[in-house]
């Protein structure tokens, strides 16, 4: 799979993520807007709002890793390992199209 290819994977990845976050923001705009009638609907809104916002944060991590490989492949800087500096294996790559360590090093940082 060449980097053209593996561009698109990620582009592709990268808008599902932020149409969820933005599912996920619509949600959180909703649970707030309703005036809480009673003290435990409160607290209800409250633990919605939480697990939302803990979903919110991996997606964003994830965001990030996606949004940095485009950046490397753009830059020509994709598929080496950041830590030894080798080439990243192909089969890798395509497993995880965000990975920024090689399989060694990966399996090292356990
Ligand atoms: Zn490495």
């Amino acid at each position: 799979m060449s980097h053209e290819e593996l561009r698109a994977r990620l582009q592709k990845k990268l808008s599902e993520l932020t149409s969820r976050v933005e599912k996920v923001e619509g949600d959180l705009r909703r649970t707030r807007n309703p005036l809480e009638k009673d003290w435990s609907e409160a607290a209800v809104t409250l633990q919605n709002d939480e697990v939302l916002e803990g979903i919110d944060e991996e997606i964003a991590t994830e965001i990030q890793q996606l949004h940095a490989a485009i950046v490397a492949i753009d830059e020509g800087k994709y598929g080496t390992c950041e830590a030894c500096l080798k080439p990243i294996a192909n089969e890798r790559l395509e497993a995880l199209p965000q990975a920024t360590l090689c399989i060694d090093c990966a399996r090292r940082q356990g």
